[in-house]
């Protein structure tokens, strides 16, 4: 009998080895992982934190039973420290024992996602300091709040941060959000959009200072008190550290496996590794960029399930490919809804095109809709094919998934002039007759050299 191990027990790993068992009854599918949780949501950590999610069991999806049914033997707080590619063995770490054992494999999965990225300052061990990685670490951060803080302060203006800052802020504890890049989302989001972002997130009430570099938390008798960024004080009895995320690749690395220019594992679009029979998903490997070609490195759940569902059809005996991405996200700030596909401006530079970006303010509804709420769209178009590139959007409650008719349209390749036409829907609670993202091929399409 064939032997697949899993090493990652959560979205890419679980997705593998679940779509393998689907494939082929007849693997014998060993998951290691070395926390306490399987298949858990870290997504949705800042909404347990803010206790819009009242139950942590809520977050995981399946139990470790409930794989044992699909004959998945999954091993908690089992870390795997070494791969030997040549003997095809694994060297795993009974955490709880402290027992060491090889393990054979036929066949490897190689799910071990992203760690958090730590700032070089003093301070980070201070008790009231956070991340918000794992469930373990949405147990500790609800368990601070118990005894409600007086300030919290996050590092870091990301996604994750501005999430967790929301968080705060509907549990009524002030918050500042401490960026270092001159906007927030800077790594996601074009510079106007992310500024945008940031007066409407200051106009809820949350603090949002970016330009700034933080230079050590302060902390007495043990706790954190405050953080120290540009010369001021920012008091802080709760820190969270949101600064980005680093692919987990070094087992990898050690063991000989080719890693890609991004760092992460580089992969085949069968999501193979350079190593006979190991393959990799999940946030710890690369994916083909669709618009610039190149390989990148996104820390998704979306991607992770789908790299995790190609790896596990074809560790199944299946034949699957991953298409690539265009790296489709969306979060919210209280009533704020930011999404984004494809290039920004800069990227598509970067990338080699001659882009220019295209602006437009419209509205979640006809005009005289009483709800209907303001929306900034910016669509980034190739000017000398036409080809859109790219989208953001900020705006009201129902703005943000507008973004995933962006998605298609990149997906397929289309212009702004093919935009223009798509047939999409209207009623006056929904759209003017004028969907603004047909606006937005109109206004692509304009530009053309
Ligand atoms: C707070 C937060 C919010 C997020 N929100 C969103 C969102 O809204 N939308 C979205 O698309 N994505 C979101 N993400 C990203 C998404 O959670 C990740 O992309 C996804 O979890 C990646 O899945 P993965 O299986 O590749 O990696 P992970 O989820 O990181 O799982 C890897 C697992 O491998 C284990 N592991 C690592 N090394 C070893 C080892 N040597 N031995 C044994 N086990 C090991 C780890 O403990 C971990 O459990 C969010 C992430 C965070 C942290």
């Amino acid at each position: 009998m064939s032997r697949l191990i899993v090493i990652g027990g959560d979205a890419a790993g679980m997705s593998g080895a679940s779509q393998a068992r689907r494939l082929n009854p007849d693997l014998a599918i060993t998951v290691y992982e070395r926390t306490s949780w399987v298949s858990y949501a870290a997504c949705g950590v800042p909404y347990y934190v803010g206790e819009d999610v009242q139950e942590l069991r809520q977050l995981q999806a399946r139990t470790p039973a409930q794989f044992a049914r699909m004959d998945i033997d999954v091993h908690l707080r089992h870390e795997v420290t070494a791969i030997d590619i040549a003997a095809k063995t694994v060297t795993v770490n009974d955490l709880d024992t402290d027992t060491i054992s090889n393990e054979p494999y036929d066949l490897l999965l190689y799910a071990t996602g992203a760690r958090p990225l730590l700032p070089p300052i003093e301070g980070l061990d201070l008790d009231g300091v956070f991340q918000v990685r794992t469930l373990d670490d949405a147990i500790a951060v609800r368990a601070a709040l118990a005894e409600p803080p007086q300030h919290a302060v996050v590092i870091g203006g990301g996604y994750i941060g501005l999430e967790v800052a929301e968080a705060f802020h509907n549990l009524h504890i002030p918050v500042t959000v401490l960026e270092m890049a001159d906007t927030v989302l800077s790594r996601t989001m074009d510079p106007e959009m992310g500024e945008l972002v940031a007066t409407q997130v200051g106009e809820l009430g949350i603090v949002v200072n970016t330009g700034t570099r933080v230079s050590r938390i302060i902390g007495e008798d043990g706790h954190a008190v405050g953080v120290e960024a540009a010369g001021i004080t920012y008091p802080a009895d709760i820190v969270v550290l949101s600064l980005g995320s680093a692919p987990n690749s070094a087992l990898a690395g050690t063991a000989g496996i080719t890693l890609g220019r991004t760092g992460a594992v580089a992969v085949d679009d069968h999501q193979r590794t350079s190593a006979e029979g190991v393959y990799a998903a999940g946030d710890c490997a690369e994916e083909l960029h669709r618009i610039s070609g190149e390989a990148v490195n996104f820390h998704l759940g979306t991607i992770a399930n789908k790299q995790g569902r190609v790896a596990g059809t074809n560790l199944g005996g299946g034949n699957a490919s991953f298409p690539g991405v265009l790296g489709t996200a969306i979060t919210k700030v209280d009533d704020i809804e930011i999404s984004r596909t494809g290039l920004s401006l800069s990227e598509a530079t970067a990338a080699g095109f001659d882009a220019v970006a295209t602006g437009l303010r419209s509205s979640t509804g006809s005009h005289y809709w009483p709800k209907a709420t303001q929306m900034r769209i910016r669509a980034v178009v190739d000017r000398v094919s036409g080809r859109l590139l790219g989208a953001q959007i900020v705006g009201g409650p129902g703005s943000g998934k507008r973004i995933d008719t962006f998605a298609v349209a990149l997906w397929e390749g289309m212009t702004g002039a093919d935009l223009e036409y798509v047939d999409l829907s209207y009623a006056p609670p929904f759209s003017g007759v004028w969907e603004p993202v047909n606006i937005a091929g109109r206004k692509a399409a304009s530009v053309l050299v």
